[in-house]
């Protein structure tokens, strides 16, 4: 099993992805996570590791699952948003390509609807999801699609957004959507949600660069139409028109 364990601790999850865990023999997945339910594990077998480790933890896993183990592999948000689902159906097509391993995906809420829910309703109409971490995914193809979602008018959730390491992609982000949207569009924040330490933030294209953001936050820009209604942001879908 593939689970998505929501953006925070329990009270997020959904009831399937907390009956999949109740199910799971061996629990793995990187280790913040795993501390995030550690009342769920209960003294069940557990494979954790740091970042950048996802693909000897698939491979654990994999080779977990097919000795006959029930495992859960978990991972933040949805599994299949820049999540761990894909990575275990490519490991298990690699290691056993003849398996008959069930593998069952559990969706959680992903960062975007959580944070959008904290903000109110910037995401009532279409959006564009984009990663700002250039690990895996050159730069100049990421530009391309920021720019895209900008001229196309999508509202526009950035997930990884700013890291020690990455600082320029966040101010660059903000100034390719500077040449399509007036400076002050809407643009919503949330670092945490559903987390300790959950903030929310509403500004604007101009200013949101200068907020604490990094790599536990989560970015709303909102498209032509976005608007802040009492402190909140709200995208129309057009009832009332
Ligand atoms: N599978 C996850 C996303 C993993 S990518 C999901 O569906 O939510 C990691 C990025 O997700 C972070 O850099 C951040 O942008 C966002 N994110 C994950 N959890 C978050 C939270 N609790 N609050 C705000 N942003 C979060």
């Amino acid at each position: 099993m593939v689970v998505g364990l929501g953006p925070g601790g329990a009270e997020g999850m959904t009831a399937g992805a907390l009956e999949a865990l109740g199910q799971a023999e061996v629990i793995v997945g990187y280790h913040v996570y795993i501390e995030l339910i550690r009342d769920l594990i209960g003294s069940r077998e557990v494979v954790s590791s740091g970042m950048t480790q996802e693909l000897e933890r698939c491979r654990q896993a994999v080779r977990l699952a097919l000795s006959g183990k029930r495992v859960a592999v978990v991972s933040s948000g949805d599994p299949g948003v820049y999540g761990m689902a894909g990575l275990v159906l490519e490991v298990l097509e690699q290691a056993a390509p003849d398996s008959r391993l069930s593998v069952k995906i559990i969706p959680g809420v992903t960062a975007a609807t959580a944070a959008a829910a904290l903000l109110g309703a910037p995401l009532t109409h279409d959006f564009a999801v984009i990663s700002l971490s250039d690990r895996l995914t050159p730069w100049d193809l990421i530009v391309r699609r920021l720019e895209m979602a900008a001229r196309g008018d999508f509202v526009t959730v950035l997930y990884n957004p700013r890291s020690h390491g990455r600082q320029i992609q966040l101010r660059q982000a903000g100034e390719i959507f500077l040449k399509h949207r007036p400076s002050e569009t809407p643009v919503g924040v949330v670092r945490n949600a559903g987390r300790d330490g959950e903030e929310v933030w509403v500004s604007n294209l101009q200013k949101f660069t200068g907020l604490p953001v990094d790599m536990l936050t989560t970015v709303i820009i909102g498209n032509s139409q976005t608007r802040i209604l009492n402190g909140r942001l709200v995208t129309p879908r057009g009832y009332q028109t």
